[in-house]
């Protein structure tokens, strides 16, 4: 298998050649069509199996005008959500690199760091929103952030944020975003928490296990 056979739009297989990515990885040839045609994914799978790209490079395609979607006002029409900020800051960089090529613009929202520049950035607007799930409800409730127009949802590392005391915020984040979306859940382990969560949030998925 290679990401030529995956549909991809030139520009993402032109940024992939640039990272000298040549096969998709198990999880990626599994979760990257799935993804693509719009259906719920529900990936198994830890940091290293290349879950990243698993989950950014649909977003990108489907969410970017050569990906066939016209651009309007730039609103967030994907929110990624991660436990710790190095993880943020980690997809932010993957997604920057995979859609360099792409009019799509993504921005990470962390804690521990000034809020001021990120109220900017939220005003400017931006594609993709990578966030923890903190500062996000604290820009939420302060009006800067806006998730009414999200179609494409992430849940990444699912268990550490539950582990971390993040599940309420979680789902108070989950009632700021439209019911009808696209919803892409990974978590390496699928505790009864974990598992509740999926049956609420996940429709008819495509379930992927490394
Ligand atoms: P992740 O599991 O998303 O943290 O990815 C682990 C590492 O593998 C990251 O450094 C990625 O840049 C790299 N990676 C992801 N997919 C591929 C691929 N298909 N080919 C080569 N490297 C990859």
């Amino acid at each position: 298998m290679k990401f030529t056979d995956l549909k991809l739009i030139s520009p993402i297989l032109k940024a992939l050649e640039k990272e000298s990515y040549t096969e998709p990885t198990p999880i990626q040839a599994q979760a990257i069509p799935a993804a693509l045609e719009g259906r719920d994914v529900l990936g198994c799978a830890q940091t290293g199996t290349g879950k990243t790209a698993a989950f950014s490079i649909p977003i990108i395609q489907r969410l970017s005008s050569q990906g066939g979607k016209p651009q309007g006002k730039r609103r967030i029409r994907s929110l990624i959500l991660t436990p710790t900020r190095e993880l943020a800051i980690q997809i932010e960089d993957n997604i920057r690199a995979y859609s360099q090529f792409t009019d799509i613009r993504c921005f990470s929202i962390v804690g521990g760091v000034s809020q001021r520049a990120q109220e900017i950035q939220l005003a400017r607007g931006m594609d993709i929103l990578i966030a923890t799930p903190g500062r996000l409800i604290d820009l939420i409730n302060q009006k800067h952030a806006d998730l009414q127009h999200v179609e494409i949802l992430v849940l990444d590392e699912a268990d550490r944020m539950l582990d971390m005391g993040f599940i309420n915020d979680v789902k108070k984040i989950m009632a700021r975003i439209p019911a009808k979306k696209q919803t892409l859940f990974f978590s390496a382990t699928m505790p009864p928490e974990i598992s509740r969560l999926v049956d609420s949030l996940l429709h008819d998925p495509v379930t992927v296990e490394i």
